[in-house]
């Protein structure tokens, strides 16, 4: 029966446990070593940013900013100062109220901040609010203009992984707290190779990692101007509007506040309306259908499959171009592992010179998901060699054994105290020992020991080095 602790993990976050934990691992090693064959770099941006940033780069008005943030206060402000009709109310953190020996202590501290304040109200007055991320793309931006990474030979190419946080309603393969791997590519030319190359690794890092059904969906979106997306979306609303009275509330609102999601609606009764909107490929400028033409080309000189989706957009302006979105089986309603595109303008509206861009975030939790669906979790990890130790001399002896077979990379369980015979040879195989090696007075003082095989029971003598040996040979 299952203990009721009297914490449990918060609604929307869990624990990630053995041996589940090896496959995460091994999916991470997995990225580590597909991203640098195609020349990134890892990045470890901070998971807590100002929240301004992500205000920023993900707009005020997106449900993700508004619903779905977690904000940290930086700190409760030892003092506040209103000022509310010229009258000054210095009000003193709760904490501080009941110590009056360090309340005094501070006073000093508290006139000088007022000082300051009544020269330069913004000096002391500023709040900061802090979010933690909900992605980290942002992040990656940021780091690139605070690090000066313009100057350094171009495309700077990056990868990162790690948790991301949204308030967004908990379901299966949606959580709170999720993790992405992502990878950005950042600076340098305007050539369809980048975006080719970037989801041609995406393909190899999901096929090294053995995930089964992968869907490929791709679009280009093409860019801010009259004569392209601008254009496209008035007469996406005109359309829309003509067909108001058919859609559900949702799609109403959007029509007015970002049309292009009404594309994105996964409601049952309005497919058939969305089918018969205008497609953006019949509107993008000549550059634009030419540099999704030769993205495409690109993919298929690299023998990456795809698929078009008119359908796929993202509703920020700064995006553009390519767009792209990978489904995998065994996810049921939650099956995009991955999501991407060209973002051009961002590095700019977050202070930056103005820089290409384009990337993409894997959802690691649904990858996992998808590769335990389809058989890939590992088993249980056993050990390799118990060491059944009995009395003191063989714990000297064993602690040694333990010492130089740990150093050849062997996983071995030493127990902590002595157990009998039959008990330590039970627990080595609960464990999933693949031998034991027992050691008593005899072995001690023969320097030989005894190895046994448990699959079988068989048992072999071996000195310390030809034990090292076998194992090896194995
Ligand atoms: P996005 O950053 O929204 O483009 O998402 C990129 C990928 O992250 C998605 O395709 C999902 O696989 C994953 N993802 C997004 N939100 C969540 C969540 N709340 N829980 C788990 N995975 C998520």
């Amino acid at each position: 029966m299952a203990n009721k602790s009297k914490f449990q993990a918060i609604r929307g976050t869990r624990d990630l446990l053995p041996p589940e934990t090896a496959l995460w691992n091994r999916v991470e090693q997995t990225a580590h070593e597909v991203f640098s064959t195609f020349g990134f770099g890892e990045i470890r941006p901070p998971i807590i940013e100002d929240a301004g940033l992500f205000a920023r780069a993900i707009g005020d008005e997106t449900d993700v900013v508004a619903k779905e943030m977690f904000n940290v206060q930086s700190s409760e402000p030892d003092i506040v100062i209103k000022t509310e009709d010229g009258i000054i109310a210095i009000e003193i953190k709760e904490s501080l109220r009941t110590d009056s020996r360090q309340l005094e202590s501070q006073l000093e501290h508290y006139r000088s901040l007022l000082e300051r304040w009544r020269s330069d109200p913004s000096s002391i007055a500023k709040k900061e609010t802090w979010m933690l991320r909900p992605e980290a793309t942002a992040s990656v931006c940021r780091a690139y203009i605070e690090h000066n990474m313009q100057q350094l030979p171009q495309p700077v190419k990056l990868y990162y992984m790690g948790p991301m946080f949204r308030r967004e309603r908990p379901q299966k393969g949606r959580y709170r707290q999720f993790y992405q791997i992502g990878a950005e590519i950042l600076g340098g030319p305007d050539a369809p190779a980048i975006d080719a190359e970037l989801i041609e690794m995406l393909m190899s890092f999901f096929d090294k990692c053995g995930l089964q059904g992968t869907e490929l969906s791709i679009n280009s979106i093409g860019h801010a101007a009259d004569n392209c997306r601008r254009g496209y979306v008035a007469k996406l609303r005109e359309e829309l509007i003509k067909v108001k009275d058919k859609l559900g509330a949702d799609s109403q609102r959007r029509i007015e506040t970002n049309p292009l999601r009404v594309l994105d609606s996964k409601l049952e009764h309005e497919q058939a309306i969305i089918a018969t909107l205008p497609r953006i490929a019949d509107h993008l400028c000549d550059e634009c259908k030419a540099h999704y033409a030769a993205v495409k080309h690109e993919l298929e000189q690299r023998g990456v499959i795809y698929r078009e989706n008119w359908r796929l957009v993202r509703g920020l302006d700064y995006y553009m171009r390519t767009t792209f979105e990978i489904t995998a089986q065994g996810l049921g309603s939650q099956n995009a592992v991955c999501g991407g595109g060209r973002y051009d303008g961002l590095v700019e509206l977050l202070g930056g010179p103005p820089t290409k861009g384009i990337g993409f975030a894997i959802g690691e939790d649904r990858l996992i998901l998808s590769l335990q669906e389809s058989g890939k979790a590992p088993a249980a990890q056993g050990r390799d060699v118990y060491i059944a130790w009995m009395g003191e001399k063989a714990y000297a002896t064993a602690i040694r054994a333990a010492k130089t077979l740990r150093k050849a990379g062997f996983r071995v369980e030493l127990p902590p105290t002595e157990l009998k015979f039959g008990k330590a040879l039970e627990r080595a195989s609960k464990l999933g020992s693949r031998f034991a090696l027992i050691l008593g007075d005899n072995e001690v003082q023969s320097g030989e020991w005894t190895l046994k095989t448990l699959a079988d029971g068989s048992q072999q003598k071996l000195t310390e080095q030809a034990l090292l040996d076998y194992l090896k040979s194995l």
